[in-house]
């Protein structure tokens, strides 16, 4: 553990099994300085556990700058649970992960991540309070991806200002990866602001209802990074910027809501110098999780959920502003200010 790569003085690594359901999971919480850890659980067939240790390491410490940075009163936290989300699933397997959960007395708040969807944390709920994301009770906030998608869009206003001179996005053609739920919304606001819409999917259906509302031409999954755009928006998968892609980007302006755009953090300083404006991806995706944390909170506002938006649209300013100013990546700067932000909580 203490030799792991990705194990960056985590607070606590916890580890259950539970013999009568199968359950194996590890729930990572990486600090609580800012206050109780919240982030996903994620389901996942792992080859074995340290690959399984590693990601729930690697996931945890993501999430505590996430919070950080959307200025939200949570520390970062993950779990995993190590099995097949299409055949493994049962009600005791919840269960008993809702247990797991309770037993950390609040350190963590779980909701949910890939391989778990809506009615898996509902189960778990029935044995902890600690589980977000809920569709019913009083403090219930549902869906995330409409609050996640406004802070994408306006996220795209903020960078398209500092690449262009304007944040008006009328008249500019943005290539969209993926229009699944994140990029579905975002693609509804970035039409309604005027922009020209490129779009891909590897869903058809999906495909053909967002051209049809919004206009989009539709481009097969690879050409989409050659399309003659101004701005990329990726929704759908991690580690798409990577050498391959990043020469073939006509682009001035990466942002969108995937999780973990860059191959790695060094690929950040490539896309500087090769004069693309990069939007952090946890910084403009935090969206989602201001959301939760509305829920978590126990009285659920609406208000306050777009006050911290806004809040997080100024911090993601400040980022790009810093960066452009000391000629460093924006991956780089933003990892500053989440750090530092940890750093001052815990002092
Ligand atoms: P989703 O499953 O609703 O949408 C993803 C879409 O990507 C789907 O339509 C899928 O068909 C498409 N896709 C898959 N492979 C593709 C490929 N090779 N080329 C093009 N499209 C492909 O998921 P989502 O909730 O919209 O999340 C999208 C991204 O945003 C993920 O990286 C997720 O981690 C991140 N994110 C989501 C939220 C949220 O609130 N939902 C918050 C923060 C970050």
């Amino acid at each position: 553990m203490f030799d792991n790569p990705a194990f960056d003085n985590h607070e606590g690594v916890h580890f259950f099994s539970d013999e009568p359901t199968g359950l194996r999971a590890v729930i990572a919480i990486h600090s609580t300085a800012l206050g109780p850890s919240s982030g996903g659980t994620r389901m996942w067939d792992y080859p074995d556990s340290h690959s399984m240790v590693t990601d729930v390491l690697r996931l945890s410490q993501g999430m505590s700058y996430k919070n950080a940075m959307a200025s939200i009163p949570h520390g970062g936290g993950k779990a995993v649970i190590w099995g097949n989300s299409k055949t493994d699933k049962t009600e005791a397997l919840f269960r008993a992960f809702g247990r797991a959960v309770d037993s950390l007395q609040g350190r963590y708040w779980t909701a949910e991540d890939v391989g778990i969807d809506t009615a898996d944390i509902e189960i778990a709920a029935q044995e902890t309070r600690y589980a977000a994301g809920l569709t019913t009770g009083d403090a219930a906030s549902g869906d995330p991806s409409p609050v996640t998608a406004l802070g994408v869009f306006k996220g795209i206003q903020q960078t398209a200002l500092r690449a262009f001179g304007s944040d008006d996005l009328n008249g500019k053609t943005v290539a969209v990866q993926g229009v699944g739920s994140v990029g579905g919304y975002t693609c509804k606001h970035l039409a309604e602001a005027g922009a020209n819409l490129v779009i891909t999917d590897i869903d058809q259906d999906a495909l053909a209802e967002i051209a049809k509302n919004t206009g989009a031409k539709i481009v097969a999954p690879d050409d989409i990074y050659d399309v003659d755009a101004d701005i990329f928006s990726p929704n759908a998968l991690g580690a798409i910027i990577n050498e391959d892609t990043l020469k073939r980007l006509k682009v001035k302006v990466i942002a969108g809501g995937a999780n973990n755009q860059l191959v790695t953090p060094a690929m950040g300083e490539f896309v500087r110098r090769a004069g693309i404006l990069y939007a952090p991806d946890y910084v403009i995706n935090g969206g989602g999780i201001i959301n939760v944390a509305a829920e978590i909170s126990g009285d659920y506002s609406r208000a306050w959920v777009d006050q911290k938006l806004e809040t997080l649209i100024d911090t993601l300013g400040s980022v790009l502003d810093t960066a452009l100013d000391s000629g460093r990546p924006t991956n780089e700067v933003a990892d500053e200010i989440a750090r530092a932000r940890i750093a001052a909580a815990r002092a």
